[in-house]
């Protein structure tokens, strides 16, 4: 498949596997077959994706991303040699990474459940396309991904504001939200990938659909948990 077609939901879960290392071939920057550009595509996603896995604690050079043509047959060997030697430095995925055993699973579910939020919160910058390859690597920043991780919206309706009018049922993408006529409707939050869909679609004279940002003093630590409501 073209490169651009690898969802960072893949890669994740290629390491929650136990995987450890993950190379993504593309063609080369700049010959796309499809002049979409989905080789930069991949380049940008890798890049989120490296921030993602430092956030966690797992090494970034365990996910590698190269281009070249189906001709360059040498450097396919010799950059898959390399990638092979960098992943037997770095051991086994967790244990290499200073996790005890499998401590690294959890932090990986946890951002598996959060990529459409990921990208929805980062869609305009994972559609940029920049000319130059190397101007990738500073498209995102640790402290971004921080703040982007800090504060994941939940949402849900307030059964004394619902009105059953089923407008938000009907646009949930995942089929999240459970009601019909004369019932309130309830979000599923574990089908839930957090759009927002439904906070925008409820009628304004009813704001039955609520939003709370869980701000997290350390993601992932589980400690410091607050809630706040924000109001359409
Ligand atoms: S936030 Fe999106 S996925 Fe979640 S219930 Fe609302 S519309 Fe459905
Ligand atoms: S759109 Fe608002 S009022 Fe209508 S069913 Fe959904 S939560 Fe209830």
């Amino acid at each position: 498949m073209c490169s651009g077609r690898v969802d960072m939901e893949f890669v994740l879960r290629a390491f929650l596997n136990g995987i450890d290392g993950v190379f993504i071939g593309g063609c080369r920057l700049g010959e796309c077959n499809y002049t979409t550009n989905g080789n930069y595509h991949a380049l940008n996603m890798v890049m989120l994706l490296k921030r993602l896995l430092e956030h966690i604690g797992i090494n970034p050079e365990r996910l590698r991303i190269e281009f070249m043509s189906s001709a360059d047959g040498i450097l396919f060997a010799e950059v898959i040699n390399e990638f092979i030697e960098k992943i037997r430095e770095l051991g086994p995925l967790g244990i290499g990474d200073g996790f005890s055993e499998d401590g690294y699973r959890e932090r990986l579910s946890d951002i598996i459940r959060l990529v459409p939020y990921i990208k929805i919160a980062k869609r305009d910058k994972l559609s940029i396309f920049l000319d130059d390859p190397e101007k990738y690597s500073e498209l995102y920043s640790i402290e971004e991904i921080e703040t982007l991780l800090k504060e994941v919206p939940t949402y849900y309706i307030d059964p004394s504001k619902c009105k059953a009018c089923m407008v938000c049922l009907r646009k949930c993408p995942v089929d999240a939200i459970s009601g019909g006529k004369n019932l309130i409707h309830i979000i599923d939050q574990e089908r839930c990938i957090r759009c927002g869909t439904c906070f925008e679609a409820c009628p304004p004279r009813f704001r039955a659909v609520k939003k709370l940002v869980r701000e997290r003093e350390g993601h992932f630590e589980g400690k410091n948990n607050q809630r706040r409501i924000i109001n359409p």
